[in-house]
Order: structure tokens, then sequence, then C-alpha cells
């Protein structure tokens, strides 16, 4: 079957997240526009993921646990998993890792853990956006071994993106699918980083404000919508972007 996909979504917990972009929020207008499968992705976080996953159940939109990581190289890694318990290993063990430096909310804005009925669980003092004390080899290595997948998140963007910021693709990520920017033209991408004509590049809105949910996502051809699915269908080129 063919699914619509947005795997690259932040929430309130994001501090550039809209304070609009409630778990509940996300998931209606994700219903909406008739996409079948979601992630949450914050910045080094995942709690709002957890809440979006419970109301996509009874919404019937299959909301997969993500985080937007940020290595060591100041790279951007989406990476997600199929089990809330070994999602909610992987972020216990990555917090760990995030510097202890306090958010700014006048400055970063605010990072706020929101449940389904839309009430405040808590407010996270440690700024997200921050790099994590792990190289992307590092941070690789422990997804998968949680059983989870990555992508690099906009990859030729100027701010965090691989390309950009590394220059090349190390070996961990040799067989991985990987995400240009909403607005990237895929030809112009290839064109500038030829080595990356060997890969599937795939696309998500990155959306910090509901109206930008959807704006770009990516059909992939599954038996189940599950990431195991997502990824391989991506990594075999049963994909398109819309
Ligand atoms: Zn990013
Ligand atoms: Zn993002």
């Amino acid at each position: 079957m063919k699914i619509s996909a947005d795997l690259h979504i932040h929430s309130t917990l994001s501090p550039c997240g809209a304070l609009e972009m409630s778990p509940s929020a996300i998931v209606n207008r994700a219903k909406e526009l008739n996409l079948d499968v979601i992630s949450v992705t914050d910045h080094n976080s995942m709690e709002n993921c957890f809440y979006a996953s419970s109301i996509g159940e009874k919404f019937g939109v299959k909301v997969i646990y993500g985080m937007e990581a940020q290595t060591l190289e100041d790279v951007h890694i989406l990476c997600y998993f199929e089990k809330m318990k070994e999602a909610e290993i992987f972020y216990s063990d990555i917090y760990n890792y995030l510097p202890s430096i306090k958010n700014r909310p006048d400055y970063f804005g605010d990072q706020v853990v929101v449940d389904e009925d839309d009430n405040i669980v808590r407010v996270e003092e440690k700024l997200l956006f921050n790099s994590i004390d792990l190289s992307i080899s590092e941070l690789v290595d422990r997804v998968r071994s949680y059983n989870g997948y990555v992508v690099p998140a906009h990859i030729e963007s100027e701010q965090f993106g691989l390309m950009r910021n590394l220059g090349f693709i190390v070996e961990e990520l040799k067989n991985c699918i990987f995400e240009i920017s909403y607005n990237a033209d895929r030809e112009k991408v290839l064109a500038k980083y030829p080595e990356l004509d060997n890969f599937s590049l795939i696309s998500n809105s990155d959306a910090h404000y509901i109206r930008d949910i959807g704006r770009v996502y990516t059909i992939y051809d599954v038996k189940t919508p599950v990431i195991e699915e997502i990824y391989k269908a991506g990594l075999e080129g049963r994909f398109e972007v819309k």
C-alpha cells in the first residue's frame, strides 16, 4: 500500500517550535491532511512524541517515535524507533550527553511538554537546541543498538546539514536514506554533491508551525506502516517526494 508520511515535525518542546504545536494540534492537522504516518522530532528530545503517539492511535494517524539529534559536528540527524520502550531508553541515554546549559526562553523560545489534553506537563529547563557530546558515528551506533533508524536531516542545508558541516558521508551513514530540505531542488543538490547520486533522497516538512505540516511529504510503498518497512522502501527507491 502507498502511505503518505511527514517524518520531521517540531512541537512545543523545541525552543523554535511554535506554542500552537501541541501533540494534539499536530495529529489533528495530520489527520486533516490525510497523512498516514508522521513523526514528532524535537531537538534532542522525545517527550511530546509519546503523547502524540497515543493521540494518533485514537485518530488513526500512525506516529513514529522520533528525535532530531544534534551531534558534536553540529549535524542534525533524525532518529526513529518503532517501540516505545526502546525510544524511552534511547531518549534518557541521550539526555545525559546534552550539556547542562539552561534555556533562555526569551531568547531561544519555550520548551514545553504538553499532554493529550493540551495541559502543560512540565517545562524543560535544559537548552535542547545544543550539540550533544556524541559524534555522528557514536550516535548512529547508539540508535542502532536500540533497533532504531537514522536519516541525516536537510543534508544540503547551510545550518546543521551533513554536507555543509562535515562535507562527506561517514562510513556509518553509507547504508542510509537522506533528507533534503522541504524547499531544496533535488537536481541542484545533486549538481553540487554528485556523490549523493546513488543515495535515496526523501523529504519532509520540518514544520515549526501548524500551517507548515505536510508542505512536503514522501509517499512510500510498504506492506505495513512501520519504520522498518518505510526505511526499506526508502532504501529500495519505492518512494515519491510530494
Ligand atoms: Zn534541523
Ligand atoms: Zn527540524
